[in-house]
């Protein structure tokens, strides 16, 4: 089973979910050596989470599989509330809002199930490895990272002298290799309708984890000859879901508290009166007295719904209570809904997938050790799924740390920049277990009588909170805050010198007033459609912007035909195109010129007056066997068939004199200032980007043509 004979790796990653995925998605994109195991024989199939979030489809667009969530996904529009009528007290539709708040993204919230986002990572993964070269020669089958089934760590080490030096590997870890027996989860033989159903309970928080089980069965087992082996590693990612492993080893705790609220979940192909289920609608329902449903149509015809238990508590053996878990089946389930949704009927024939779930809000203490070891997902964050968040916000965990760990094995940045996932990541964990809080008690509370019912909940508090939230669901409202790579002022110490000093980070910070009212430094930069200069094709900002680890300085021309804008621009180049210029110096000798840092631009003048050959060189580069680089030069225009995107208007950009913006290889924005303005730009670069001739080259060649696709 000894998968590999050099146990040194760059990247060691605990889990397989989605936030382990999204990790190795990004270092097979950045070309990282890496390994990825998973306790569990196989991926999973069916059930477990299933909203995609805007922003999470913006991120999956940028690694090119977007397509195919959208494609095979159940597009999710609007909601429909359900309450009790004031005057009969029988349920009536109340209300009903968009699911998605309008024009935040191109995107807007669908649902699909786990295993197959997990199946577009697995793919991607693949195709990337082998392509960029993780593991070996690119191009060969070796080079390729693939998740290791089966396979869990049983000792963890950390060498902290070693913690500051790059090219040391400080952690060793063991890892156990598991006969497929150890490595099936034990499933509750469920029959419905004399089907076998695979149930989620074994990853649900009312079961305890079964990690010291398993390590003790492959202990009892005999022949252990080569199912042992000593991984070193710079970095570790323990993205091993809510019971984490990982988090136990470091010592860290998952803090806040837990609730008395039970949740059933029925994947099903309901047979049912209810009206809004029939029509396909998302539907929130408060009973008067019976709990809540929240119903999700997803693909495939198949209806989930998360229905409110009324809770049996047992004696849990020290005078209090716990939760008889053994009273919950499908079965006890669908009544719940059954009483929640009279006088409407709901039944079924066929059952996907189950489970059952005890809303707790708890957020890590430390996401990382030393920034050598890093926590990610459940394993920092649970709460309620409702809200479909947990899978997003998992993702976008690993979204955030992916690319500043691969610019630092690679050489490109320093580790100063690895600082910032705990700053920017744990502020957002909490923000969620607060959004939960609010949101899981409003939908599983009883909906208030009249106004003078203080103990209920006011259906138009609901409705407030719900809108309100979704924004914060989508995951376009997550604003990082000041740091080295973010320049805003924060609430950092003012050092009068054009920096700020927060903890022992030494910020920049530009004043980037009324240059681009539309755009928020620390917030991802929103899409509005452009054309190529070149050929007239309109592409989505965005699209421009490959999740691929580089950097973009993107230059607002503004409107080229003006003498003085002319002359603006052509010294901005003279500058950007110098042997001694931040492209340069960040980008290792014979890498692509676009490898590190890429410019980008989009001016303002009419495309018919212009060609890429009024921007100097170094914004449509020249190379000898490649000829001009096409894809550079942009403008805001109207094209033949689909419309204006309004760019300028839309970033509140001033269209004779434009602005410069930063963008980090996530795609947030670091920086706006003047469109010419390259000392603030080089300044804030060597803050810390590594300089290559100082350097000597970086380690890792940075991988050619990985950028386009
Ligand atoms: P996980 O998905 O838990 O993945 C962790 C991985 O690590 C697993 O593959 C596990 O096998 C592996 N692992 C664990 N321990 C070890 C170890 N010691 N060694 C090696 N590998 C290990 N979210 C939504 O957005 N919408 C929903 O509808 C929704 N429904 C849910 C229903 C249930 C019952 C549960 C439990 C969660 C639900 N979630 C939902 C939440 C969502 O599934 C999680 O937030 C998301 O899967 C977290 O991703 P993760 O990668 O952090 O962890």
């Amino acid at each position: 089973v000894q998968r590999n004979a050099d146990s040194h790796v760059d990247v060691l990653i605990v889990g397989a979910g989605p936030a382990g995925l999204m990790m190795a998605n990004w270092m097979s994109r950045c070309g990282v050596k890496t390994r990825i195991v998973d306790k569990r024989g196989t991926k999973i199939f069916n059930g477990q989470a299933d909203g995609l979030q805007c922003r999470t489809l913006e991120i999956f667009d940028s690694f090119s599989f977007g397509h195919r969530a959208w494609i095979e996904s159940n597009h999710m529009l609007e909601i429909c509330l359900w309450n009790p009528d004031p005057k009969t007290g029988v349920l009536a539709r109340g209300d009903r809002i968009p699911d998605t708040i309008p024009n935040i993204s191109r995107f807007q919230q669908v649902v699909l199930h786990q295993g197959r986002i997990e199946r577009f990572f697995l793919d991607a993964i693949r195709e990337n490895s082998i392509k960029t070269g993780c593991n070996g020669e690119p191009g060969t089958k070796e080079a390729e990272i693939k998740v290791e089934h089966g396979v869990l760590p049983t000792s963890f080490q950390f060498e902290e002298s070693a913690a500051d030096d790059e090219d040391a590997y400080p952690l060793t870890v063991q890892l156990r290799h598991l006969t497929e027996e150890e490595a099936t989860p034990t499933q509750k033989a469920t029959l419905a309708n004399g089907q076998s159903i695979v149930d989620g309970l074994f990853r649900s928080n009312l079961s305890a984890d079964d990690t010291q089980d398993v390590i003790n069965l492959s202990n009892s087992i005999a022949d252990k000859a080569g199912r042992t082996e000593t991984v070193k590693a710079k970095y570790m990612l323990g993205a091993d879901g809510a019971h984490s492993w990982v988090r136990q080893q470091l010592g860290f705790k998952l803090e806040g508290e837990s609730t008395d609220y039970i949740w059933g979940v029925l994947d099903i192909i309901p047979i049912t009166d209810f009206p809004d289920i029939s029509h396909r609608m998302r539907c929130a329902i408060h009973s008067e007295s019976s709990g809540s449903v929240m119903v999700i149509p997803r693909e495939n015809k198949l209806v989930r719904l998360y229905i409110q238990l009324t809770t049996t508590n047992v004696e849990d053996g020290s005078g209090g209570k716990k939760f008889d878990r053994s009273t919950i089946t499908p079965e006890t389930i669908i009544a719940s809904a059954q009483r929640i949704m009279q006088p409407y009927k709901i039944e079924y024939r066929y059952l996907d997938w189950w489970t059952a779930y005890q809303i707790g809000q708890r957020v890590g203490n430390s996401f990382s050790l030393h920034e050598r070891v890093f926590l990610a997902g459940d394993a920092v964050h649970t709460h309620s799924p409702k809200a479909g968040q947990g899978m997003n916000v998992s993702m976008q965990d690993a979204y955030n740390l992916g690319w500043k760990v691969a610019s630092v094995v690679k050489g490109q940045a320093n580790c100063s920049i690895l600082k910032t996932y705990q700053s920017e990541r744990r502020r957002i964990a909490q923000d969620l277990i607060e959004f939960d809080h609010r949101f899981s008690r409003l939908f599983s509370g009883r909906p208030a009588k009249d106004v003078m019912d203080e103990e209920g909940i006011s259906m138009d508090v609901f409705k407030d909170a719900f809108e309100k939230g979704n924004m914060f669901a989508s995951g376009i409202a997550v604003d990082y805050g000041a740091s080295v790579i973010v320049a805003k002022s924060g609430s950092a110490k003012d050092q009068g010198d054009g920096t700020e000093v927060l903890g022992d980070e030494k910020l920049r910070v530009v004043s980037s007033d009324g240059l681009a009212t539309g755009l928020e430094v620390g917030k991802r930069m929103p899409s509005f459609k452009v054309l190529n200069q070149a050929d007239a094709r309109p592409w989505h900002f965005q699209e421009l912007l490959k999740s691929n680890g580089t950097w973009r300085v993107v230059v607002f021309a503004g409107d080229i035909r003006d003498a003085a804008q002319k002359r603006r621009l052509d010294r901005l180049g003279e500058k950007l195109g110098g042997e001694d210029s931040f492209l340069r110096l960040c980008t290792p000798s014979g890498a692509r010129y676009d490898s590190v840092i890429e410019l980008l631009s989009c001016h303002s003048a009419p495309r018919q007056e212009t060609t890429i050959f009024d921007f100097p060189e170094v914004f449509r580069p020249w190379d000898e066997n490649d000829g001009w680089d096409y894809w550079k030069v942009h403008v805001d225009d109207q094209s033949y068939h689909e419309g204006h995107g309004q760019a300028y208007k839309n970033y509140g950009i001033n269209p004779t004199r434009g602005c410069s913006v930063i963008l980090r290889p996530d795609q947030y924005i670091s920086w706006i200032g003047e469109m010419d303005d390259y000392k603030s730009m080089d300044s804030f670069f060597r803050g810390f980007m590594v300089d290559q001739r100082t350097k000597g080259g970086a380690k890792t060649a940075i991988a050619e043509g990985s950028k386009k696709g």
